[in-house]
């Protein structure tokens, strides 16, 4: 089979196993977005993907997602949101806010001003014009369980503030990782409180009412999340295969 074939059967299978998802929760299709997570894939296959429809791609490692994104052609990018979804270290931030779309891993006040100030320097230089969308993400761990990074629910609101002074930050939403050794039930009651979060900073008035994203769901467990009322999916392994281990 060739590549273009695997990767159209598997994106397939994804985006049944989302139809049915909604379907289940009585969900319109329209308020889920998939973003096929192609971190350590080469650029060859963000063409193929783009080619089939896909128009929103995630990232997580700096320097492999910078190179990828620079190499693609105008075209190509241009049908693109980028959306960056690893943890992101404070050195990198600043270039992560050139390229990305959108970054989902906000998860500390010091990286917001790192982000400004990358996004800034961006828009002077027209390498992007609009502001950096940005989600903050939340720790759902609880008790015993260990969190997979993300700010701890208490601190949620300060960093929202933080956000929202910026001056080329956008916050759209939040974002988390299921906490791992779950059960399903746990997994769609984390998810749940996540939900719960991005309520709450709308109705505070901490987030624009337009700050509606909620980035929950992998490969996994994509169907817990539309239950709980995710909007965006990323999704690796199930569209692009198992990732290298190491490297
Ligand atoms: C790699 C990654 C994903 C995709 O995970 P799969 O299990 O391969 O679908 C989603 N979110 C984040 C933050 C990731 O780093």
């Amino acid at each position: 089979m060739s590549r273009e074939q695997e990767l159209a059967q598997r994106l397939g299978e994804v985006r049944a196993r989302i139809d049915a998802a909604c379907e289940a929760a009585g969900r319109p299709r329209d308020e889920v977005t998939l973003i096929a997570v192609t971190k350590f894939f080469p650029a060859s296959d963000v063409h193929i993907l783009t080619e089939l429809g896909v128009r929103h791609i995630g990232e997580s490692r700096d320097q492999e997602a910078g190179d990828k994104v620079a190499s693609l052609p105008p075209d190509v990018r241009e049908q693109l949101q980028v959306h960056f979804v690893g943890q992101l270290q404070r050195n990198k931030a600043r270039n992560v806010a050139g390229y990305a779309d959108l970054v989902h891993s906000v998860d500390r006040a010091r990286l917001v001003g790192v982000l400004d100030s990358g996004r800034a320097r961006a828009r002077e230089e027209g390498q992007a014009s609009d502001p950096l969308g940005v989600l903050i993400q939340v720790d759902l761990g609880e008790g015993e369980q260990a969190g997979r990074g993300g700010v701890a629910p208490d601190r949620i609101d300060q960093l929202a503030d933080v956000v929202g002074e910026s001056d080329h930050l956008e916050l759209r939403g939040v974002m988390a990782i299921a906490p791992l050794g779950l059960d399903e039930a746990g997994v769609r009651a984390a998810f749940t409180r996540l939900v719960a979060v991005s309520e709450h900073l709308r109705q505070a008035g901490r987030t624009p009412s337009g700050a509606t994203l909620v980035s929950a769901g992998m490969s996994g467990d994509l169907e817990l999340a539309v239950s709980a009322g995710a909007t965006h999916l990323r999704v690796g392994t199930a569209i692009l295969g198992s990732r290298p281990e190491h490297r």
